[in-house]
């Protein structure tokens, strides 16, 4: 389905990235994975992509809270692989803590990483699918994205900034066939929700079920994570021809979190 598109997954080296690139390389898409890790780990991951799906796989470990690299790593992509067709901006932190007691430094980090990231990687991506009228740029956003939580201010403010964002650009590239879309996930078992379980558990006192049932799954009316498996089989739809209609819009994904 996307065999000779290439693409970018920011933020590929664990959790929903990690499904994405797996996804998106076994509909064919050559794949640029990035992210922080052990290098034998990533590199594990990238021979993977090519030994289980065929393509082409490389590593860019550009830090998303630096424009400049940023910028290298689709200037990278392009003279790899030509283009980068689609480009998902799925990098992301959290931090939980009061406002009148968050750290100012990693406020701004998150905002860098989870929101700004995505205007610098898109405004480098842009102008080669311009040049081939044809473009998927996909936004991981969250249920965050669309409701708030108390003691997430950075990530709420930044979730909700990748909302309109998304809209922004589906409105400046409608007429390129290059769509623009937000993915709104509910809670997914990554280890960046495994670390907020941990940190619930010692502010309750709580054994890890009880911080899993009453206070992580209580948002989510189905009771149940999110799979990555999920995620990664929407962004592949949405990278897909058949999805050149929907642009601009914010998907969810989270069990019926939103609809309450
Ligand atoms: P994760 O911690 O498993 O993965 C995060 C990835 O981002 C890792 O590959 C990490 O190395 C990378 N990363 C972090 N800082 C980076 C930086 N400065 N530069 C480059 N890469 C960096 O987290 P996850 O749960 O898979 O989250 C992925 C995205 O999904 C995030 O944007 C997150 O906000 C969003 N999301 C997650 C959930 C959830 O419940 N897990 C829900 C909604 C949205």
């Amino acid at each position: 389905m996307l065999k000779g598109r290439s693409a970018i997954v920011t933020g590929s080296t664990s959790g929903i990235g990690l499904g994405i690139a797996r996804g998106l390389a076994a509909a064919g898409a050559n794949v640029v994975i990035n992210g922080f890790g052990k290098p034998e780990d990533i590199e594990k991951e990238r021979a993977g992509l090519e030994a289980d799906f065929g393509v082409k796989a490389i590593y860019s470990a550009a830090d998303m809270s630096k424009p400049e690299e940023i910028a290298g790593m689709v200037a990278t992509a392009e003279e790899a692989f030509g283009a980068v067709d689609i480009l998902v901006n799925n990098a992301g932190i959290q931090l939980v803590s009061p406002i009148d007691e968050f750290p100012i430094a990693k406020f701004d980090q998150i905002v860098a990483i989870n929101m700004v990231s995505n205007f610098h990687a898109i405004r480098a991506a842009l102008p080669g699918m311009k040049k081939r009228n044809w473009g998927r740029i996909i936004n991981v956003a969250s249920a965050h994205g669309l409701v708030a939580s108390p003691f997430k201010s950075a990530y709420v403010s930044a979730k909700h900034g990748v909302v309109g964002m998304t809209k922004t650009v589906a409105l400046e590239v409608a007429e390129h066939k290059i769509t623009c879309n937000a993915i709104c996930p509910g809670f997914v078992r990554t280890p960046l929700v495994e670390a907020q379980i941990a940190d619930q558990a010692k502010v309750n006192n709580m054994p890890v079920e009880n911080v899993v049932r009453d206070i992580i799954l209580a948002s989510q009316p189905n009771k149940r994570f999110v799979e990555v498996e999920e995620i990664a089989a929407l962004a592949v739809f949405l990278s897909g021809d058949n999805a050149l209609s929907i642009t601009g819009t914010s998907i969810s994904i989270d069990g019926g979190w939103t609809a309450r």
